[in-house]
């Protein structure tokens, strides 16, 4: 039989036949899953964490992961540290300008309840959920690089069971809001 290296395509039960069977959806998923390449997005400590994992002793690479300066490149954003209240406009703008299907990675404390300043700041963002939709979210003050790679291949998994039409009516039914409306 065909070696399946991703485990998910499926393969036929005949043993005559040995054909491998897949969809077009399996092979979409697969080629996605192989190429996801972040945004470069840091507003804060966290982003620390990313930038190491970037160099050559986590070799993130193998994950066909590239990291990406322009939204337009990138499908995947790992909002990196704190998101003020004057940034929020901003990250709604660039997550706008990915194309789809894209993918949010909520990296941190401070993003995914607004950490610290969750309390008593009137100037940041209490969950970066409130403004995009977030497919894994990562805690941690900060998270390990070795807890980012467990969110890429969570996300990753994630990746390989959904259909691209029903990651594009999840993202329809969201209802992502501007720094007024929290
Ligand atoms: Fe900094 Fe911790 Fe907040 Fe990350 S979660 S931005 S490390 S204070």
């Amino acid at each position: 039989k065909v070696a399946n290296p991703v485990g998910f395509l499926d393969q036929s039960s005949s043993p005559s036949a040995h054909v491998l069977v897949s969809t077009f959806n399996d092979v979409s998923n697969w080629a996605r899953l192989s190429s996801l390449w972040p945004l470069l997005y840091g507003t804060s400590c966290c982003f620390i964490e990313f930038a190491s994992l970037i160099g050559s002793r986590f070799d993130f690479d193998r994950y066909g992961l590239v990291p990406r300066s322009s939204p337009r490149q990138a499908d995947l954003i790992l909002t990196a540290g704190t998101v003020t209240m004057k940034m929020a406009p901003s990250l709604v703008r660039l997550y706008e300008q990915m194309p789809e299907p894209k993918y949010v990675i909520a990296m941190g404390a401070c993003t995914i309840t607004g950490g610290m300043f969750s309390t008593d700041s009137y100037s940041t963002v209490r969950g970066v959920d409130k403004l995009i939709p977030v497919d894994v979210y990562l805690p941690g003050c900060p998270p390990k690089p070795e807890a980012i790679i467990d969110a890429i291949v969570r996300l990753r998994k994630k990746v390989a069971q959904e259909s691209l039409k029903q990651k594009n009516s999840l993202l329809q039914q969201h209802r992502y809001h501007t720094t007024r409306h929290f």
